[in-house]
């Protein structure tokens, strides 16, 4: 008996004993469709649908254009982590950050389900304060990239010992965050709902 007849053997006997293998990838289809019409209506952009399901591009648009009732904004989202240390959108990042690793210590989910429930409490706590939120689901996303990529991480302030996203060299003996050391500007916004320090 040659190798080759043996796998081939072996193969046969496998897929008589796994007869529930097509239905298997219809359901796991089903699923990943059920989770991009979630993540659109989230707000999520192509590149989020094209990283978190396994659904071809051709699909996810028409899924897009049908959920949306639009095409998908095109063009690629910044590779920058300027965005999340600026000073009112780091306590925005950081305040989400914050529940989505409290959230990864608690229960088993897999990283995308950890995502949208992080980030639905983000938005519940920032409209409970009357404050825009100002970090899309992307940017959320994008924020959790960069944080496993050890591009971004979370330090201590020195002063009132909260949590805030830094870059991952931030002297955490002399860090102080942006509500402890406002910028001469900060409170100054005329825009509506943006963070105010009393
Ligand atoms: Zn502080």
């Amino acid at each position: 008996m040659n190798t080759a007849a043996t796998l081939a053997q072996v193969d046969a006997i496998a897929a008589k004993a796994a007869p529930k293998a097509a239905p298997k990838s219809v359901l796991n289809e089903s699923r990943q469709i059920e989770r991009a019409a979630m993540l659109i209506r989230m707000g999520a952009r192509m590149q989020v649908l094209e990283s978190e399901t396994s659904l071809s591009y051709e699909r996810l648009i028409r899924l897009y254009k049908e959920i949306a009732g639009k095409s998908p904004s095109k063009g690629q989202l910044p590779f920058s982590t300027d965005w999340f240390l600026t000073w009112q959108e780091n306590v925005h990042a950081s305040l989400f950050l914050n529940i989505y690793e409290y959230l990864s210590k608690g229960a088993d989910m897999d990283s995308i389900d950890l995502l949208t429930k992080a980030w639905r409490l983000y938005s519940e706590q920032v409209d409970s304060a009357d404050i825009e939120p100002l970090l899309s689901f992307t940017r959320a996303w994008r924020l959790v990239k960069f944080v496993d990529a050890d591009m971004l991480t979370m330090t201590a302030c020195s002063k009132c010992t909260g949590k805030f996203v830094t870059e991952p060299y931030e002297n955490a003996r002399h860090f102080l965050c942006g509500l402890c050391n406002p910028p001469a500007r900060a409170g100054k916004s005329k825009v509506a709902k943006s963070l105010m320090v009393h």
